[in-house]
């Protein structure tokens, strides 16, 4: 019995089995009351005074100290707002300036696409000799030279699983005088985390994945306390001022972590999100992460025995992975359209690897073995082998 589960409390498809929580997390029942109290209540009934008086002005701070508190961050150390990309990117540009005579932005050659885009854009803008050096997740360490400035890192692979060691890495990072950015993307609201005894620099994260705040909902950036001060924000938008509705022309960045604010928040979205936070307030993410141990060695250890077609591309270790597993085979694209056309629902990562995302709070034991059972019969007898399951369709 998985003490964790509470699948009753979300908005699933009755006979879907939802295996994409790392991806789009499933909306809480809770946040329709949203529609009544923010859309027709604030919104609705009092228009602009709602800017006032029902603190939508103070709604990333609120939720940021939500978030922190999930993720063992001080009050006031992160503010929500803005996509993922938007927050890797200013939490680059505010780190590169800590350590300016070092010229080189680290990162793994296997990173989620935006990080390193979004590192290789900043440099562009930058007349200077910066360089984004991108390595094997495995050369990270070896690549500490005395040049690198700031690594950015994702904690846990999106196409693999695969799990830095958290505060190893830092603090090799930390030995070697660069500062770190973490990616939490994958990992805030899946795997117990302690940023304060983590000590890293920075930290950013989205909230649709495992922390269920709806299609893109607000992201975060946690900036440590000290830093707060000597760090000066490069996307300087007028909320980041520290009195935006002095309306100046100077900007003067906020003396908190609302300098990292940039305009006007989604303020429906960031109470959608506010909402679906408190669903961990009283959760032991110890007891989630166990679940979810429990929950991806059966399944690896069950695919293992009936679908040997099947690669696995996660770590087989349970400290080396993050909460899902990941497979490979030449048609996974067809085997995963295949699945998902029998109401189990996973997704693919081009060339060849199909995801499950281990989510204990709405999938349990017979749900793994449900699946196991469903792709060892699409698997022996071909089922995915059919033009309709061929067609790649535009999100996957
Ligand atoms: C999901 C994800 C993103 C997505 O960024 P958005 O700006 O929210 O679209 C970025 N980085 C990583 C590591 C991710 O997993």
């Amino acid at each position: 019995m998985n003490p964790i589960y509470r699948k009753s409390l979300f908005n699933i498809p009755p006979g879907m089995i939802y295996l994409d929580g790392n991806s789009l997390g499933p909306p809480l029942k809770e946040i329709e009351s949203i529609s009544e109290s923010v859309i027709v209540k604030e919104w609705g009934g009092k228009l602009i005074k709602g800017w006032n008086e029902s603190n939508w002005m103070e709604q990333p701070l609120i939720v940021g100290n939500k978030i922190a508190n999930l993720i063992g961050g001080d009050k006031g150390s992160i503010v929500a707002g803005d996509t993922l990309s938007i927050k890797t990117y200013q939490a680059l540009a505010a780190a590169i300036k800590l350590n300016p005579q070092r010229n080189i932005i680290l990162t793994d050659i296997d990173n989620f696409p935006s990080d390193i885009y979004i590192a290789e854009g900043l440099v562009d803008t930058l007349n200077s000799n910066f360089e984004v050096r991108k390595v094997k997740s495995t050369d990270i360490l070896s690549s500490l030279t005395k040049d690198v400035n700031v690594v950015l890192l994702t904690h846990v692979n999106y196409k693999t699983g695969a799990m830095f060691d958290i505060e190893a890495v830092t603090n090799s990072v930390h030995e070697n005088g660069s500062t770190i950015i973490w990616d939490l993307a994958h990992s805030a609201g899946a795997i117990p985390l302690d940023l304060k005894a983590i000590n890293c620099e920075f930290a950013v994260g989205c909230t649709y994945k495992f922390l269920n705040g709806g299609p893109g909902s607000p992201a975060f950036i946690y900036v440590r306390p000290d830093l707060i001060k000597k760090c000066y924000p490069i996307l300087r938008g007028w909320l980041g001022h520290k009195a935006p509705f002095d309306f100046t022309n100077t900007f003067e960045k906020s003396a908190s972590i609302e300098m990292m604010r940039v305009g006007t928040p989604p303020v429906i979205q960031m109470a959608i999100l506010e909402k679906a936070l408190d669903i961990f307030r009283d959760l032991d993410f110890y007891k989630l992460r166990e679940e979810s141990i429990k929950l991806s060695d059966l399944f690896i250890n069950m695919v293992e025995q009936t679908c040997s077609d099947l690669q696995l591309e996660s770590p087989i270790k349970p400290s080396e992975r993050g909460s899902q597993v990941s497979f490979s085979h030449p048609s996974g694209y067809a085997i995963m359209q295949a699945l998902i056309d029998r109401n189990i629902v996973g997704d693919f990562r081009a060339p060849d690897i199909i995801r499950f995302g281990i989510t204990p709070l709405y999938i349990n034991e017979k749900d793994i073995i449900r699946t196991v059972k469903v792709l060892e019969d699409i698997l022996s007898k071909r089922l995915w082998d059919t033009p309709a399951y061929l067609n790649r369709k535009k999100v996957t």
